[in-house]
């Protein structure tokens, strides 16, 4: 058996992750949590505790802030650029020699499927490997004032950054914030959700084997409100992103403008798929099946919402149908096409949406109820949902589910498309699928996005900038673009003779 496959069967058997860390990381090392400040971590797939973490407290985030900050001021902000790019280049070394573990931990903590979680921890080292080679590459402008004046600008490191990050992608986007962030040579206190605490540790011990220096990067486990609201409150944090709910969105930038604390925020999506009449079916299929079931539709940027032209729709649909009947569900260490939702809190959120939908009368093609692991009985399943015909007024057109819901517009022809994709209060990311290229970039630019696909969905890397319009959100991740988040701009000007 490879190591993947011994790691699967051996927890699969015992119900245990052996090594995995323990305590918050601080100042360079993991530290003891109070036994009486401990949390469960569950495995949805069998909705079942495999794990306790540390709960962590105010306490614990100014420990870490002030760490944080110690080492901005004494040795990160000022070593080498190329230095800085050489640690986060054996970082992603070490994520990649460590990628079994990493996938295993994730699979379980989060509910993914094991392919899902090796993408993740692969994507996770990308960005690493991106910003390792970008550190030396941060350079400024001229300014032309004329023989007189010497002007120019130089990008500064923004000081100790605060990463609130979400269950959904747990390694990902933690190392999507830490790997810019340092890049720019800035320090970190992450916070990683209280369902998926466990990667973001196992990323922190990584850095410090990588040679990082002690207090750059600290991780503080625990709940939103006990951990994450004061770090987003603490005065010494310069920056805070954010990537979760709306609601928590809010809260964060109201604790962060009283410390008038530079924010992103990447929070929830709608996200349209057009699909027009000229477009490759099978692509297209690919596609919007994979923009809606991927990690069981606990993506912000999940295609949630098919418009597709009525020249197609009955072939198109019945396809899909088809499809998603035939999806297998399962523990994520076998495999299946598709694993359970994250808790049992986000299961009963999706059933009620869909119940609601199908009591108005929604044409539910596929899916629609709750399921469980077929081997063992278990855990916090939903079967992959279309809900056919459905009108922009409705609940699941207009709310994020964060499911493997997808509910099906039908347009008229590409304008009419794109007033519906339009019609959300949110504008994260939109998939078009057309075999015009004029019509498709079109529709690109008419779309109120941050991000457009053109006939691949998810299409892309971390060199492109990711981040959302409305009520997703704004500031930028990934790319220069978001190492520049990381970054404060200061210009120079000089008389010079
Ligand atoms: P969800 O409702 O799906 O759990 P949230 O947006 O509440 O999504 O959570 C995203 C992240 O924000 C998690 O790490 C969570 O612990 C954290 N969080 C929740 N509430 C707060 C808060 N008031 N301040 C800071 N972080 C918070």
């Amino acid at each position: 058996m490879s190591d993947i496959e011994t790691l699967a069967a051996t927890y699969l058997e015992t119900g245990r992750i052996d090594g995995l860390p323990q305590g918050h990381f601080i100042a360079g090392k993991a530290t003891e949590p109070s036994p009486n400040k401990v949390l469960e971590s569950f495995d949805p797939a069998a909705g079942a505790v495999f794990a306790t973490f540390a709960a962590g407290t105010a306490d614990d985030v100014d420990r870490a802030v002030t760490s944080a900050k110690d080492a901005f001021e004494k040795t990160w902000r000022d070593t080498a650029p190329a230095e800085r790019g050489r640690i986060l280049q054996r970082a992603a070394a070490l994520i990649r020699e460590k990628a079994d573990m990493l996938a295993l931990v994730e699979c379980v903590d989060a509910g993914k499927t094991l392919q899902e979680a090796r993408g993740d921890v692969g994507g996770a080292a990308r960005a690493f490997e991106y910003y390792a080679g970008a550190c030396d590459k941060l350079q400024g402008d001229s300014f032309p004032l004329g023989a007189d004046y010497a002007g120019f600008s130089i990008h500064e490191p923004v000081g100790v950054t605060a990463h609130i990050i979400p269950w959904n992608f747990p390694i990902s986007t933690a190392a999507r914030g830490i790997a810019p962030a340092l890049a720019a040579g800035c320090t970190v206190v992450a916070k990683p959700a209280e369902q998926t605490p466990f990667t973001a540790l196992m990323l922190a011990q990584i850095l410090a084997e990588a040679g990082l220096p002690e207090g750059v990067c600290n991780v503080v486990t625990g709940t939103g409100a006990e951990a994450g609201a004061p770090l987003t409150r603490h005065p010494d944090v310069d920056h805070i992103t954010f990537t979760g709910s709306v609601t928590t969105g809010r809260a964060v930038m109201k604790a962060a403008a009283d410390e008038v604390t530079r924010v992103i925020l990447e929070l929830g999506g709608k996200s349209p798929v057009i699909v027009l009449g000229d477009c490759d079916r099978e692509r297209a299929l690919d596609g919007v099946m994979g923009a809606i079931y991927e990690n069981a539709g606990q993506i912000c940027s999940a295609g949630s919402r098919l418009v597709i032209e009525r020249s197609i729709h009955d072939e198109f649909v019945d396809a899909l149908a088809r499809r998603a009947a035939a999806l297998t569900l399962g523990h994520g260490l076998r495999n299946p096409d598709m694993g359970p939702v994250n808790s049992a809190a986000q299961l009963e959120k999706i059933a009620g949406f869909v119940e609601r939908a199908r009591a108005d009368g929604g044409e539910i093609v596929a899916g629609g109820e709750v399921a469980t692991d077929p081997e063992t009985g278990k855990g916090w399943f939903y079967r992959p949902t279309l809900i056919d015909n459905a009108k922009p007024a409705d609940e699941v057109v207009r709310e994020e589910i964060f499911g493997p819901v997808l509910t099906i517009q039908v347009a008229d022809d590409a304008d009419h498309a794109l007033a519906l994709a339009n019609d959300s209060i949110y504008g994260l990311v939109a998939g078009i699928y057309t075999g015009d290229f004029a019509t498709a970039h079109r529709l690109a630019r008419g779309i109120d996005a941050g991000q457009v696909f053109i006939n691949e969905y998810f299409a892309g890397g971390i060199e492109v900038p990711f981040g959302g319009n409305r009520k997703s959100g704004f500031g930028r991740e990934k790319g220069i673009e978001g190492l520049k988040s990381y970054c404060k701009t200061k210009s120079i000007a000089a008389r010079i003779s």
